[in-house]
């Protein structure tokens, strides 16, 4: 099971109640948070103590918390991301965590050349360049002695293919990796670059492919007995009455793992999305505005809903849902509609909502409405 916590939506700003972007990936071996604009530790603490209210099984843990994957630098989408580190420092942690996020390539060359604490001051890196971010939180205490826990950081270049940094402040240590780093266990994490003002990316977060069910019911026909079946079961090839029984003649067709990618902020035809190959279960795509304003979105490399619609339809994303909108934006329903006429299988997020995608392709969405949460019905 995959699930989806969307704890902002607003772009920029917080506007109509609305925050701005952050999101949690809860999978079966740990959270991942994915942005952190201002104030996003409180917002996972009040969705917490809503979940545990209403009986839910879920919870945001920061125990759990693998990974902190960044899109890009501007401050609505990690501004919130110091002090959730020093919140779990004083809370104790003692697990390692990962940070990634996108860099310019000229921040890149700098730092390999010139080790993790290299002076940025290149006038073509731009001030929120996350690198120059990452150092200003170091010499603020982020690193692993003063929080008391381990943090790498990872920084990607795609000016040249996909490079990758491994960061370490204390000892300054840069390292350029021949693979791209696995990012965590049991989950494949990956970039794609998108069209922004700043180096950015979006993030692809799939779980491995499982194997076909077990098809108990040939078994029972051929009246095989109970250790023939249970090592069918187990994968192993059994014999019959002389006949060799492969495993595999007893399994359903491989279940694909479900795949969110959410985009951070992009303008429209970012090129990395064309060439996805197996299209994500769910695509979380900004929409900051409506068609009327498609202008603005070219000028600002943001996108329309029918932008966003247009990438799920490319990268053959199966459910897309609508996020980040402009603070001008108080009723989302133009945007969805613009975006239906195009990807019919769309919803427009707010802050609070859970997308659960299971093994067999199931997805449902639900909405919290004070009291509960429960499965939207005008949605995927
Ligand atoms: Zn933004």
């Amino acid at each position: 099971m995959l699930e989806v916590h969307v704890l902002g939506v607003s772009s920029a700003r917080p506007a109509h109640g609305r925050h701005v972007s952050g999101s949690v990936v809860d999978t079966p071996t740990g959270q991942i948070v994915v942005d952190c604009g201002e104030g996003f530790q409180e917002r996972m603490l009040v969705h917490n103590s809503q979940l545990k209210a209403c009986d839910m099984k879920q919870r945001l843990r920061h125990t759990r918390l693998r990974l902190l994957l960044l899109t890009h630098g501007h401050l609505d989408h990690c501004w919130g991301v110091l002090p959730m580190l020093q919140t779990m420092s004083l809370d104790g942690r003692n697990k390692p965590l990962a940070v990634a996020g996108p860099i310019s390539d000229i921040s890149f060359d700098a730092l390999l050349a010139n080790g993790a604490n290299a002076i940025l001051n290149d006038p073509g890196i731009v001030k929120v360049d996350l690198a120059r971010q990452w150092q200003q939180w170091w010499s603020l205490g982020a690193t692993n002695s003063e929080l008391g826990y381990d943090i790498t950081w990872f920084a990607v270049d795609f000016s040249s293919g996909e490079r990758w940094l491994k960061l370490n402040p204390e000892s300054g240590e840069c390292s350029l990796l021949d693979n791209p780093p696995v990012l965590m266990d049991g989950v494949s994490v990956h970039p794609h670059e998108t069209l922004h003002s700043v180096p950015s990316c979006g993030w692809s977060i799939r779980l491995a492919d499982k194997a076909g069910r077990f098809e108990r019911e040939k078994a029972v026909e051929m009246n095989l007995d109970s250790e023939q079946k249970r090592n069918l079961a187990a994968g192993k090839n059994v014999e019959n009455n002389g006949e060799l029984l492969k495993a595999e003649d007893f399994r359903g067709l491989p279940r694909v793992a479900p795949c969110v990618l959410i985009s951070g902020d992009t303008g429209a035809g970012a090129p990395s999305f064309s060439k996805i190959e197996v299209g994500p279960t769910l695509l979380i795509h900004e929409a900051t505005y409506t068609s009327e304003r498609v202008d603005r979105a070219r000028q600002w490399l943001h996108s329309t809903s029918q932008d966003a619609a247009h990438a799920a339809t490319e990268m053959s994303a199966k459910h897309l849902l609508l996020t980040h909108y402009s603070s001008r934006i108080e009723d989302t329903s133009q945007l969805l509609a613009e975006a239906r006429e195009i990807h019919p299988s769309t919803a427009a997020a707010v802050d609070g909502d859970i997308i659960k995608m299971d093994l067999e392709g199931g997805i449902s969405h639900l909405r919290y409405d004070g009291r509960g949460w429960s499965q939207l019905h005008d949605s995927f």
